[in-house]
């Protein structure tokens, strides 16, 4: 049985916007008919988690709404929802790390966390959940180290730049939106994006396909072994590498995506690390090829786990 941590709550009113909010409850409406997988609500974050990760400057924006350019930095049009809402998504991936922390896997139908900074938003993203989580279970003393997997279309800066100063945590994104053609796929531990020692990125060329996109997270557990053994996987299993995505330049339709995701599973279950995965982006025009990609993940998380 896996835990799918979903709250209505999550969707902020953001109007007519190509991040489809919608696809929190499509997909939780499709998992109620999956009998291996159970649903369950997550508490908010406090605003304490929130502060262990970002300026109280940047909080209070987005909480009151002022500075308007800063409390929309993340590009969603400021409500007093707003917070509320991204309080709920973090508790949510806070929740699913608690429960893959008890019960060895766990999910957050969630998305949003790995472009936002310190003290700003980017890219859909307000808070980044990952990190607020991390360091929530870390202060809690439930954990010492952690890894973020995140194989989400795009680069996760955000993650990265919050790594820079958290020896404790790897942050590994491999990612397909912008492969400079100039670089050989062969160097795959060059830095892109002034890469550290716990801050690795492979760039998939465009056009990959599976077996490119599978060389390469082969390649990225290699780093990640590399650095050590975390107490936690945080899993990024993004559906923007779809190829109808309007920003995909990758060629991976669903069966390679689950090919993706059964590869992750197995390296957790096969290393005994517990892991809680969150969905990440998806932009597909069609919402329900979106969510059929994310259910998709939890098909390959059952295959491996029960
Ligand atoms: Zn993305």
């Amino acid at each position: 049985m896996i835990t799918a941590y979903y709250h209505p709550g999550y969707a902020a009113p953001i109007g007519t916007h190509i991040m489809p909010i919608g696809k929190f409850a499509l997909l939780a409406e499709a998992l109620r008919t999956e009998p291996r997988v159970e649903l369950a609500e997550p508490e908010p974050l406090a605003e304490a988690d929130l502060l262990r990760v970002h300026t109280a400057e940047y909080v209070a924006a987005v909480r009151s709404g002022e500075p308007r350019a800063l409390a929309e930095s993340q590009k969603f049009p400021w409500s007093a929802e707003l917070y509320p809402s991204v309080r709920l998504t973090g508790g949510g991936c806070l929740a699913a790390a608690r429960q893959a922390l008890e019960a060895g896997i766990a999910a957050a139908l969630v998305s949003g966390f790995h472009h936002a900074h310190a003290d700003h938003g980017e890219g859909f993203c307000t808070f980044n959940g990952l990190v607020v989580t991390i360091d929530a279970l870390r202060a809690a003393g439930k954990i010492d180290r952690a890894a973020v997997i995140d194989m989400d279309l795009h680069y996760g800066n955000g993650t990265a730049a919050l790594a820079a100063s958290r020896p404790y945590l790897f942050n590994l994104s491999i990612y397909g939106n912008d492969y400079d053609r100039n670089q050989p796929y062969r160097d795959v531990a060059v830095a892109r994006h002034r890469d550290g020692e716990n801050h690795r990125s492979i760039a998939l060329p465009n056009g990959s396909g599976r077996a490119e996109m599978l060389g390469a997270l082969e390649a990225g557990l290699e780093l990640l072994r590399a650095w050590g053994r975390p107490d936690l996987l945080l899993y990024q299993a993004g559906a923007d590498p779809y190829r109808e995505d309007p920003y995909s330049p990758l060629e991976l339709g669903e069966d390679d995506l689950r090919a993706r995701d059964r590869r992750v599973f197995e390296h957790a279950r096969g290393e005994d690390l517990p892991i809680a995965w969150v969905l990440a982006g998806g932009y597909t025009k069609d919402t329900h090829r979106v969510v059929a990609v994310h259910h998709n993940t939890f098909r390959a998380a059952l295959d491996v786990f029960e």
